[in-house]
């Protein structure tokens, strides 16, 4: 038995799951004709209180989608500095949208009207760029899926939208934020001109994202996806995953927080274990003991064959998700008290 806590994206489909996307209907998506790709983008408009939705292959693409159309080049974005939008897109925002960043540092990658004021550009000033959007990663992945409340991000939108800036959600966990603040969906729509929210990580599809917007953007947001090479055709198959994701994989998140809390009090109990971040959500990330290196940490699981993830020069991160159960969460606890290093 392989136990794989690399990241909530190595989920394989289950046989329910498999069910739908094999009985789902199709068509050509380009041409609009695709009937559960329809269902599943009006689905998500519904859910996340948006008035429209599109379907894409990756987050990475609805997070890029979402930036370019609401910039123009030489527009700069405000985010934490550690949010994937800028650390882990492989520099789109440079390339795909020519504009530039404000980086923040947040309280654990949760940014502030405090901190996003001072940094604001002067749009009647000729130096400095024009700031036009504001990004919220929810939950922060890179700070152990740490999430905001819909106050805290009702005061973001508030003050971002009265300095004229857009607000765009990378929301890939945002049902798990909302498992843990017990919010609602469609309330977080009314605070956002973009959403991009995954289907392939703890909701567990093999493939897909999408990027809920307002109608006005909704052409703008198909043509880009066009643009980036991200128009599919009979995706209906991809979609239906997505659709059953939703009515049956959103409940259940509440497991996977609850596993990643126990391998982080475990974690906290060992010696080459420094420090273990809070865990708020599916995310466990860890330091290791002076001396310790995340190599050699993982060098050391995959003895007992288990994958995680280093994170850092001093950092190793577990993901907790659909195919990791309680007896793997036994089998795992047990070998990390077994091992020395
Ligand atoms: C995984 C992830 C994405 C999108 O990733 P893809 O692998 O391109 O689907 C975006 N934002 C965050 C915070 C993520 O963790």
């Amino acid at each position: 038995m392989i136990i794989d806590l690399r990241s909530d994206t190595v989920t394989k489909p289950t046989p329910a799951m498999k069910e739908a996307m094999f009985s789902a209907e199709v068509g050509d998506d380009v041409f609009g004709e695709d009937p559960t790709i329809k269902k599943l983008e009006a689905k998500c408009a519904a859910l996340l209180g948006m008035e429209a939705a599109v379907f894409c292959p990756s987050g990475t693409m609805t997070n890029q989608i979402g930036i370019k159309i609401l910039t123009q080049p030489y527009d700069e974005v405000i985010c934490y500095k550690g949010s994937h939008i800028y650390k882990y897109e492989g520099g789109g925002l440079a390339g795909n949208s020519s504009i530039g960043t404000k980086l923040l540092t947040g309280n654990r990658g949760r940014i502030s009207v405090e901190e996003i004021a001072p940094v604001i550009g002067n749009i009647n000033d000729v130096h400095s760029a024009q700031t036009s959007v504001v990004a919220v990663e929810n939950t922060v992945v890179r700070e152990g899926g740490s999430y905001y409340t819909l106050n805290e991000i009702k005061a973001i939108s508030d003050f971002s939208r009265s300095k004229g800036m857009a607000m765009h959600l990378d929301g890939a966990r945002l049902f798990n934020a909302l498992t843990e603040t017990k919010e609602t969906s469609t309330e977080v729509g009314r605070y956002f001109d973009t959403i991009s929210i995954c289907l392939s990580k703890g909701l567990g599809t093999p493939v897909g994202s999408v990027l809920a917007c307002k109608k006005e953007l909704e052409l703008k947001a198909r043509r880009m996806r066009k643009v980036f090479g991200g128009g599919m055709r009979q995706a209906g198959y991809l979609a239906a995953a997505g659709i059953y994701a939703l009515d049956n994989h959103i409940e259940r998140l509440k497991d996977d927080h609850k596993r990643a809390k126990a391998l982080g009090n475990a974690l906290g109990q060992l010696a080459w274990v420094k420090s273990v971040m809070p865990v708020d959500t599916n995310i466990v990330i860890f330091e290791v003991a002076d001396g310790v290196t995340p190599e050699k940490c993982l060098a050391k699981f995959s003895e007992y064959n288990i994958k995680a993830l280093a994170f850092s020069a001093s950092e190793i991160r577990l993901v907790t998700h659909l195919d990791f159960d309680d007896t793997m969460l036994d089998a795992t606890i047990t070998s990390f008290k077994k091992m020395y290093l």
